[in-house]
């Protein structure tokens, strides 16, 4: 049988409108020139969940009151930009939907100028709300997570700090001490010259017996600062117990490293007064060097600390050297 030609062209008319209305998403069109909306499909009707008066009431019959008033001006200049180059066009924006809340969507379309030279936009929307919360809630998550690993981090370095740190006086600890110079000399080799210098409070006891503990407390700290400001800050310092107390001296000479003694001997003779009772204190010091009198720890411990003992016999307030 064959068809009248307008037969033919409603046959094809609604063979389209079948097919749009069952694309995944909603169709439209819209003149290029006033954004007014021509046809729409089903599909974008219940993708809004409302019938075709109540879309163009909503909407004032524009395409560009869909868009979500912040996105509008992108949006427009994206089409644009993206029509005048002829080919397809892809943005994401958003719309406000009928429930007030947000809903995000894929704009794909094209720009197409009909037979009596009306220009239109052909488009399909696609709902991408769910994809792009999940996106967000999966940047807040990895957000959250990397703030929780810096924070973590930290606390583990804080911590770290704490066990190497001497709590009295802020320098290092017997045991950090320990580890420093071990692996400093793990990859030191014997032409660098290096230093190790027990240092030990004279008289201290003194000064805890009539000046009091507290006060005991507060000659330590003085000390420690003291012995700090001796030395570069790249050498390693810290309290070995009491009124004991460690410097590992990197890549020195010998005419530096007794220079530093005599400045510490110098700087820690001091008389402290408290209630009209006067104690003085100084320091004796032991050193030995790497590579001559220890290649490693132990034997630089053992020798430094003859070396202070022999300044000790010798009347104290003074350096000798292994
Ligand atoms: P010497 O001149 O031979 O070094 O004797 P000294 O009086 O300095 O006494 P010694 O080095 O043998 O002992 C140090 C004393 O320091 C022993 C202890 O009572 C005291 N001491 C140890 N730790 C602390 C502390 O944290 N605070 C105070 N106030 N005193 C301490
Ligand atoms: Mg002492």
């Amino acid at each position: 049988m064959l068809l009248s030609l307008e037969q033919q062209l409603a046959d094809a008319k609604r063979k389209i409108e079948i097919l749009m209305d069952n694309i995944p998403g909603g169709f439209f069109t819209y003149d290029a020139k006033t954004g007014k909306l021509l046809e729409l499909s089903n599909g974008l009707l219940s993708m809004f969940g409302c019938d075709e008066e109540s879309f163009r009431d909503t909407f004032y019959n524009s395409f560009d009151m869909m868009v979500y008033k912040e996105d509008r001006s992108q949006t427009k200049e994206l089409i644009e930009y993206q029509a005048g180059t002829g080919g397809n066009i892809q943005v994401s924006f958003r719309i406000k939907s009928m429930l007030n809340d947000v809903m995000y969507v894929e704009y794909r379309g094209k720009r197409v100028t009909e037979s009596n030279g009306e220009e239109k936009y052909y488009v399909v929307l696609t709902d991408v709300t769910e994809q792009i919360l999940a996106q967000q809630e999966m940047t807040r998550v990895n957000t959250a997570l990397y703030e929780r690993n810096v924070m973590n981090m930290a606390m583990q370095e804080e911590m770290q700090n704490r066990i190497r740190i001497d709590d009295m006086t802020g320098i290092l600890n017997k045991a950090a001490m320990q580890k420093s110079v071990r692996d400093f000399l793990e990859t030191s080799s014997t032409d660098e010259l290096h230093a190790m210098m027990m240092i030990d409070t004279d008289n201290f006891k003194a000064v805890n017996d009539n000046l009091g503990h507290v006060f005991g407390d507060e000659v330590i700290k003085f000390v420690a600062r003291a012995i700090k400001n001796t030395f570069r800050h790249s050498d390693f310092v810290g309290r070995i117990g009491g009124d004991e107390f460690m410097v590992f001296m990197k890549h020195t000479t010998k005419e530096v490293t007794e220079q530093r003694a005599r400045e510490l001997n110098k700087s820690l003779c001091r008389k402290f007064e408290k209630d009209g009772k006067a104690i003085s204190i100084s320091c004796s010091i032991g050193i030995a060097y790497y590579p001559k009198d220890g290649m490693d720890y132990d034997a630089l411990v053992s020798n430094a600390d003859d070396a202070l003992y022999q300044a000790k016999e010798r009347g104290k307030n003074r350096y000798v050297i292994c």
